[in-house]
């Protein structure tokens, strides 16, 4: 099977032929359709998180079910599934069991820790796999497997409530996401960029209010439109001035999630935070249970994410590209093109 990999220098990303693997106990073999290209991909291939030679990349896949290992209750053939960066966790300890799960000691991470989905095919655990439901296109469920279920989670984390204002700080592939989860889930939302483009991308998707951080006062704007702050932030923005404002821009009490990754630390003034009682959190990605929610939004028609197919060999190229920040909304890699490149099916019977 052919397979997007970390390269042997463990610097970059190559595809290479692979062999089809066995589904272990409790394990199923899932026929990949489709895999997002995501920012933490490039950091992997990259070795930023540690070299990985040889690993298959890829946490944003969505394939179907079409063998089963020893032991196996919840998937059958046939079933669509999700791919996710929370691959597994160990099931048992203080995170898994108390609805934490992502921050499991023991968590394995698809295209990072085990094969990931930018392969034709790929294991996932029974217990694990989520299912996407059927009146969810399979391409946007790729995105919302990674960016969409990322941001509907910074989006519940913030606490905010109907009728509240949330400013999304960055209006990218996430923060666009993060604006439609919040907009969805009845929040009024502010969002910041310094990009006019994704700025009226976010308007059409349902921000009350954008800001252009380069040409406005950002934090008198969000002050003076949520009269004396917001009571939410997510911030995907990677920036130090971005986060700063994020800040400054809550009201007393407020919340300020953390989603992005930035590379720089941030300075982050104590008093404030002792004086209007702030709360700055992280949230990463989000458990099982978020993904079947985030999901059901998309199949609902609330949350479309922007998507664009692509060849799998195109993958090296998308990652340039990606990396000089040219691409607007998500790149997804098709397989289904792969499968079935000879016509007759054979690649069922590659293994
Ligand atoms: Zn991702
Ligand atoms: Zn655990």
């Amino acid at each position: 099977m052919k397979a997007a990999v970390v390269n042997q220098a463990g610097d970059g990303v190559e595809v290479v032929e692979k062999a089809v693997p066995t589904p272990g106990i409790g394990q199923a073999l899932v026929q990949v359709e489709y895999c997002g290209v995501c920012h933490t991909d490039l950091h992997v291939a990259a070795g930023d998180y540690g070299k990985k030679p040889g690993v298959v990349l890829g946490h944003e896949g969505i394939g179907k079910v079409v063998e089963l290992g020893e032991g196996v209750h919840n998937l059958k053939v046939g079933d669509r599934v999700s791919i996710a960066w929370f691959y597994s966790g160990c099931g048992v300890c203080e995170y898994c069991v108390t609805g934490r799960e992502t921050f499991c000691r023991e968590v394995k991470n698809a295209g990072y820790s085990v094969d990931g989905a930018m392969a034709e095919y790929c294991l996932v655990e029974d217990n694990y796999a989520v299912k996407v439901p059927d009146a969810l296109d399979p391409v946007q469920a790729s995105s919302i497997t990674c960016a969409g279920v990322t941001t509907y989670k910074g989006v519940k984390v913030s606490n905010v409530k109907a009728g509240q204002w949330l400013v999304v700080f960055g209006a990218g592939g996430l923060g666009n996401l993060g604006v439609q989860y919040a907009k969805a889930l009845g929040l009024r939302v502010i969002a910041v960029d310094i990009n006019d483009d994704k700025l009226a991308l976010a308007k059409e998707v349902g921000a009350e209010v954008v800001i252009n951080g380069k040409k406005e006062d950002t934090v008198a704007r969000i002050k003076e439109i949520t009269d004396g702050g917001a009571q939410g932030v997510i911030c995907t923005a990677v920036s130090k001035i971005a986060f700063n404002q994020a800040v400054d821009a809550v009201r007393p009490g407020g919340r300020v999630v953390c989603i992005g990754l930035p590379p720089d630390t941030m300075d982050l003034s104590i008093p404030r935070l002792v004086f209007d009682g702030i709360e700055v959190v992280g949230s990463l990605v989000g458990t099982r249970e978020d993904l079947a929610e985030a999901f059901d939004f998309g199949a609902r028609g609330l949350v479309k994410p922007v998507v664009e197919t692509c060849p799998v060999d195109a993958v090296g190229q998308v990652f340039e590209e990606m990396h000089a920040g040219k691409i607007q909304g998500r790149k997804v890699l098709d397989f289904t093109k792969e499968a079935h490149a000879c016509g007759c099916g054979c690649a069922h019977h590659h293994h």
